[in-house]
């Protein structure tokens, strides 16, 4: 690990003082500290952010929740309010890590871990995310765990986490604070495609802190949402595929109002398409309807890897994920398992 300086701050005035280029906030450093450790990242100094506070999980006045940004994913899951409105975001936490790194874990920093791609980590291969212009390892080789949606000709890493796919579909915004003042970030905006910066994964400044995320009310959903995760282990292991479901539907339950649909694992931001769950809406709650939601929503699905590193199994896999997604929600939320109580 190169050699850095860790500057505990003590107010957000401080640490935005001394935010910029060889610097980066640290919170609960489950990423970060991985990442240095393999010389991936090498910040010459670390403000750590843990004593500003910002871990309040509050209600907002229209209905809604805050997150604090530094309020753990376990504090946040298993938080009274978070369980009661919005049991696919408890979820969807619960089903990332483990106990103890959930624990450690906040929400500004789950949303700006970096990919799992394997190669991303290796500093002895190309990889335009860690060098660009170096080039792609992944492309044409092993990419079990690629994209099959938004993958451009520099890039085909997907973003690794379950916490943000229920955001997407939650439409979650997200609250910055700068040198230059506050803004605030619609989720579907603040993760990145990778174009040809794939070494840019967020639309977030170098210099800007995020102190919190914003959840509308979403109470029609909450009764019928789901979240599903299909990976290589049951845990500690990150999404081959997840869907983010939630459904409002009518007072017989066969007809569905509304719908939000989000995936993991599949593309270098949780894939939302409206369009897609514009075709449910005033359809019934059965499987042709879903099918046919699920195929506009892999539309332009494209596989990646080759022979048996490639991951053109992840396109039915994630037509099936949706379809069960969709039929499991209409069902009836579903929420953790029991064995998860802290
Ligand atoms: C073994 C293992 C398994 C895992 N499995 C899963 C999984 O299945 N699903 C899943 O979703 N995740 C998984 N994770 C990832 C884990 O959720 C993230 O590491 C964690 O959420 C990162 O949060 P942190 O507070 O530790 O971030 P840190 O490591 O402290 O920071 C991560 C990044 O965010 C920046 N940052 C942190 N807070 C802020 C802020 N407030 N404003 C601006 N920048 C900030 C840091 O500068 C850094 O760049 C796993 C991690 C490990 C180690
Ligand atoms: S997929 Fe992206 S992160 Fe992985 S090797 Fe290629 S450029 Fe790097």
């Amino acid at each position: 690990m190169n050699p850095f300086t860790f500057v505990p701050v003590e107010d957000v005035p401080g640490a935005l003082w001394l935010a910029g280029e060889s610097t980066s906030f640290i919170a609960g450093g489950t990423n970060l500290i991985d990442l240095m450790k393999v010389s991936v990242l090498r910040p010459a100094r670390l403000l750590d952010i843990n004593r500003l506070g910002l871990d309040a999980i509050e209600p907002t006045a229209n209905g809604g929740v805050r997150l604090g940004a530094l309020a753990r994913n376990a504090a946040t899951a298993w938080h009274p309010l978070v369980r009661e409105r919005y049991p696919l975001l408890a979820t969807a936490i619960l089903a990332g890590a483990t106990a103890q790194i959930r624990n450690m874990a906040t929400n500004g920093g789950n949303l700006l871990q970096r990919t799992r791609c394997c190669y991303f980590y290796d500093i002895a291969t190309p990889c335009n995310k860690r060098q660009p212009g170096s080039g792609c390892s992944a492309m044409g080789s092993l990419a079990r765990q690629h994209a099959i949606l938004g993958a451009s000709a520099h890039c085909v890493a997907t973003h690794p986490s379950d916490m943000c796919v229920a955001l997407a579909a939650l439409e979650a915004t997200v609250q910055v604070v700068s040198p230059r003042g506050e803004r605030t970030i619609p989720f579907a905006d603040f993760h990145r495609l990778p174009g040809d910066r794939p070494d840019l994964d967020t639309t977030l400044a170098h210099d800007e802190l995020i102190v919190a995320l914003t959840l509308p009310p979403a109470d029609g959903f909450r009764a019928h949402s789901v979240y599903l995760k299909l990976r290589e282990r049951l845990s500690y292991a990150f999404a081959l595929v997840s869907v983010a479901a939630a459904l409002d539907l009518d007072l017989d339950g066969g007809i569905i109002r509304a719908a939000r649909l989000a995936l993991g694992g599949v593309a270098h931001k949780p894939w939302r398409d409206p369009a897609a769950e514009a075709l449910l809406a005033g359809q019934p709650a059965k499987e042709a309807s879903f099918v046919r939601a699920a195929d506009a929503l892999l539309q332009g699905a494209v596989p990646q890897g080759a022979g048996e590193g490639s991951n053109a199994f992840k396109i039915p896999l994630a037509r099936r994920a949706i379809v069960r997604a969709l039929a499991l929600a209409t069902a009836g939320t579903v929420t953790q398992h029991a064995e998860d109580a802290p």
